[in-house]
């Protein structure tokens, strides 16, 4: 079994509310929300950071982009606005090793930093 809690949840070992899934990357509900809306799009493959992406994964990260702007347009953010974070390593916060973009909206988002 994965020690991986992403893969884990990718794989139905640990429950979600899912959002999105298809046969690229999968979405679903953080567990401490940041703002009204707060998802999860995390890739099937398992990177741990951003730093460990390569060329090979250009089409899986443009589709998890897409897949984000998709999820902030159903959840009626498209207009008012939304953001997308990826948190990478120790200065950013991370704390789940295998690469997510955060999808937040459904208020005002305050500066970055
Ligand atoms: P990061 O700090 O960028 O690595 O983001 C990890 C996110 O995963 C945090 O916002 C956590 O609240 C969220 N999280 C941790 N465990 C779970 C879980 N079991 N289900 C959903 N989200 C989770
Ligand atoms: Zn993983």
């Amino acid at each position: 079994m994965s020690d991986c809690l992403f893969c884990r949840i990718r794989d139905g070992q640990v429950p979600a509310t899912m959002v999105h899934q298809d046969e690229h990357c999968i979405a679903f509900r953080d567990i401490h929300p940041q703002a009204p809306t707060h998802i999860l799009v995390v890739p099937r493959k398992h990177i741990a950071t951003l730093n460990d992406a390569t060329e090979e994964d250009a089409l899986l990260l443009g589709h998890v982009l897409l897949t984000a702007k998709k999820i902030a347009r159903d959840e009626g953010h498209g207009d008012p606005g939304w953001r997308a974070i990826a948190n990478v390593n120790r200065d950013a916060g991370q704390t789940v090793f295998h690469l997510h973009v955060h999808v937040l909206g459904g208020r005002r988002l305050g500066p970055l930093g």
